[in-house]
């Protein structure tokens, strides 16, 4: 047969569809029970797709057969209650739904003339944003891959609109020439706003660096005083504490100078959406640009990062894109947000996450991962772990008597397959780092975990190594 026949005749019959639906379903009841981190074995089974590329056609069926034989087991259960590494969150099940639908409408969402339906999506979600966030009216957002590509979006426009400001335009001047920005950054910004500076052309040495306290905010009496020369690099949510800078007084300074300041919130920046917690974010509606993701603490899927601006012909103008096949229309066009042409149309799920929630249901599920840091804090102090970070959010710095055995127990638990928590250092200490951002995680989690914690410790100093069978 040939390909294309081939090909109506799987859309025809459905049966890779419901192949696929079977294979997902039995990944969804096992997540509970899988081991968090593949196993060994399941590791060295990917050798199953060290194959050459095929010359003939492969049949989807066995396409599909091949990648939950060997895919499945050798992902990370992310989507269950146990994983802390990094900060990812979960999926919120509806997210996975639409998911399912849009995927196979595959629009490009670069247009409203390629999508209407998600440029219309986009608007509602923008508005939506705006509100939780309580940001203003002007306000304007790009849906972007994730908070990286958000930071760059939010330096870009800081980097536009300041030399504007200096009578420069870097869209027709170029940067060569161009009058000296000062970029104000404290030493515990995320390495993804540092790599941002970097693509935007400021090196680590262009940077006026401020110290930060022992829970990684920016000392505010350490600023230097600032112009309207200045980008002012802030964070909602510090990737190792939870902790959060002063928005308040900082945004009041560099307001009266009329200097620049984003906010990196890829995680933090949901805090706001929490009665118990928005004092954290107090002030941060008073910054220029904002960088969040969705798909950490919100639990959408991955791909889902926004980039929020107070400024919308900056934001445009600094992301520019004209050819003369771009058709744009009346209505909403969302490659003007965003440095992407044909694009994802990612605000589907984010749309259907936060009508799913309501507010009160994203306050609810954020103010749980607040409750489960807490519990994890206190029990874990209770059997003479020590706390490193004050637990404000939902990241839990942990640390055992030496440094070694710290070291040790982050491999037991990793090697557990029980759960699994990543290893970090905090002021120059190694550190056990959990992030609890997944609506799966319930007490019982938290209680298991501890327990782990326990077990580790014993396993560790009775044997002086981190084997799960000595
Ligand atoms: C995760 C994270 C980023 C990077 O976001 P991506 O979505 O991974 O690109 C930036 N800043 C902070 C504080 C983060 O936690």
């Amino acid at each position: 047969m040939a390909i294309q026949e081939q090909m109506l005749e799987e859309l025809k019959n459905k049966e890779i569809f419901e192949q696929a639906r079977s294979c997902a379903y039995e990944y969804i009841d096992g997540i509970e029970v899988m081991d968090v981190f593949p196993s060994k074995s399941s590791l060295e089974n990917m050798i199953s797709f060290d194959q050459t590329l095929p010359k003939e056609s492969v049949s989807a069926k066995e396409i599909i057969e091949q990648l939950h034989e060997f895919g499945s087991p050798a992902t990370i259960a992310q989507t269950g209650g146990r994983y802390f590494g990094f900060v990812n969150g979960g999926a919120v099940p509806v997210s996975l739904g639409v998911k399912w639908l849009s995927d196979v409408w595959d629009q490009c969402g670069g247009l409203y003339l390629t999508s209407p339906i998600n440029a219309k999506l986009e608007t509602v979600c923008e508005n939506w944003l705006k509100e939780i966030f309580n940001l203003p009216k002007e306000t304007i957002a790009g849906f972007v891959s994730g908070t990286s590509m958000a930071n760059l979006c939010g330096l870009s426009a800081a980097r536009f609109h300041l030399l504007k400001n200096l009578d420069w335009d870097i869209n027709e001047d170029g940067l060569n020439g161009a009058p000296e920005l000062r970029i104000i950054a404290h030493d515990q910004v995320h390495a993804s706003v540092k790599k941002t500076l970097a693509m935007l052309g400021y090196g680590k040495k262009s940077i006026e660096w401020i110290p930060s306290d022992n829970q990684g905010k920016l000392i505010v009496e350490e600023l230097p005083k600032l112009d309207r020369s200045c980008l002012v690099l802030l964070q909602a949510g510090n990737a190792n504490t939870g902790s959060f800078d002063y928005f308040d007084q900082v945004c009041d300074l560099a307001n009266e100078v009329g200097a620049w300041v984003h906010i990196d919130g890829a995680f933090g920046l949901w805090a706001a959406a929490s009665k118990s917690l928005s004092h954290l974010t107090k002030g941060m509606e008073k910054a220029s640009s904002w960088a969040v993701d969705g798909h950490k603490t919100l639990n959408t899927p991955y791909d889902s990062g926004v980039i929020l601006c107070r400024h919308p012909d900056v934001l445009i103008s600094s992301l520019q894109a004209t050819g003369e096949y771009i058709i744009y229309s009346e209505q909403r066009d969302p490659l003007l947000y965003t440095p992407e042409l044909s694009k994802r149309s990612r605000a589907i799920e984010l749309w259907a996450t936060m009508k799913y929630l309501g507010t009160k249901g994203i306050d609810e599920m954020v103010t749980a991962f607040h409750l489960r840091a807490k519990q994890l804090e206190k029990g874990l102090e209770e059997i003479g772990f020590q706390i490193v970070n004050d637990v404000v959010f939902n990241q839990v710095l942990v640390a055992s008597e030496s440094e070694e055995k710290t070291k040790l127990i982050i491999e037991y638990i990793q090697k557990s397959g029980e759960c699994w928590l990543g290893g970090s250092t905090w002021q120059g200490k190694a550190v056990i780092r959990v992030s609890i951002c997944s609506w799966m995680t319930t007490e019982n989690d938290i209680k298991r975990t501890i327990e782990l914690f326990k077990t580790a410790e014993m396993t560790v100093s009775k044997n002086g190594n981190p084997d799960i069978n000595p």
